[in-house]
């Protein structure tokens, strides 16, 4: 179908992490409110090594861990400080302003495969407190067809007729789904999709994706058939498309350089705006944005 378009992941670092950035992209910055995704390894750490994520601020957005294998430890300058695991979601709305860490729990080395998700908060909430939320359980749907069968969880929004605890600003979802066969899964035709593989390879509506190659789905759908010779695992994302322009820079989201610029100076300051962070690494500096 024409609706269909075959997107590539760049290579990219975080910290001491190996990632494949799938937004924002050249033709697609957001889909729904997602405005960045960062799929981290799936690498296999040595014994010593650590995620070391130091803190850094947020500003206009929230921020989803997913992870697929290992753990991580999230500090934020709420004093918050959790470990999460596969299966659980961790989502920290930072509004006007927030600072966080994500660490490694041990030095042991072990796995480490996730994906970090931004969403862009709209006007009505993007100035307003931080949060922090941690899901230990979410909701799971089955879908089961004549050629196959998934199983999703959701961890933000509502997809197949389950619906995730977490808060959300705009309406977006985003659910892991395991696929054996093929199966239909149902898609909502105001929102815009992205499936990106995680594991294994997957077809959709006939056209094969690879890890690295993610497809998106313009409005207008009410489903799509996912298809896996074996067993695979995609994110499916999604969302009525945001209609606000985002200017984005370093770990902020704004609507003018302005913004962004002035976002940068109070955190170099050290301003109440983006209070310390509990954490035994070294507070991120960055050089000011190129047009200051
Ligand atoms: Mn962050």
């Amino acid at each position: 179908m024409t609706d269909l378009e075959l997107l590539t992941a760049r290579a990219s670092r975080v910290g001491s992490l190996p990632v494949a950035r799938v937004l924002p992209s050249r033709p697609h910055r957001t889909v729904g409110a997602w405005c960045f995704a960062d799929l981290m390894g799936p690498v296999e750490l040595a014994a010593g090594a650590g995620v070391d994520v130091a803190p850094h601020p947020h500003c206009g957005l929230q921020t989803v861990t997913w992870l697929f294998a290992g753990e991580i430890l999230h500090r934020d300058s709420l004093g918050s400080e959790q470990v999460i695991r596969p299966g659980q979601c961790n989502l920290m709305t930072a509004g006007h302003g927030v600072a966080h860490s994500e660490e490694s729990v041990t030095r042991t080395g072990g796995p480490v495969h996730g994906i970090q998700l931004w969403a862009a908060q709209p006007s009505v909430t993007r100035g307003g407190d931080a949060a922090f939320e941690h899901h230990g359980e979410l909701a799971r749907v089955a879908m089961t067809g004549a050629r196959g069968d998934a199983e999703a969880t959701v961890f933000v929004g509502g997809f197949a007729g389950v619906a995730s605890p977490a808060r959300r600003d705009w309406e977006s979802f985003g659910a892991e789904v395991a696929v054996r066969g093929a199966v239909d899964v149902p898609l909502v035709a105001a929102h815009e999709h992205l499936v990106v593989v995680i594991d294994g390879a997957v077809a959709v509506d006939g056209t094969a994706i690879a890890p690295g190659v993610h497809a998106y789905l313009a409005p207008g759908r009410d489903g799509a058939t996912l298809q896996s010779a074996d067993d695979a695992r995609v994110l499916l994302l999604g969302g009525v498309p945001f209609p606000e322009p985002i200017e984005m820079w370093w770990n902020f989201v704004a609507r003018s350089r302005q913004e962004l610029g002035e976002a940068w100076r109070q955190w170099s300051d050290g301003a109440p705006r983006f209070p310390s962070v509990a954490s035994p690494l070294p507070r991120t500096e960055v050089a000011p944005p190129p047009w200051l």
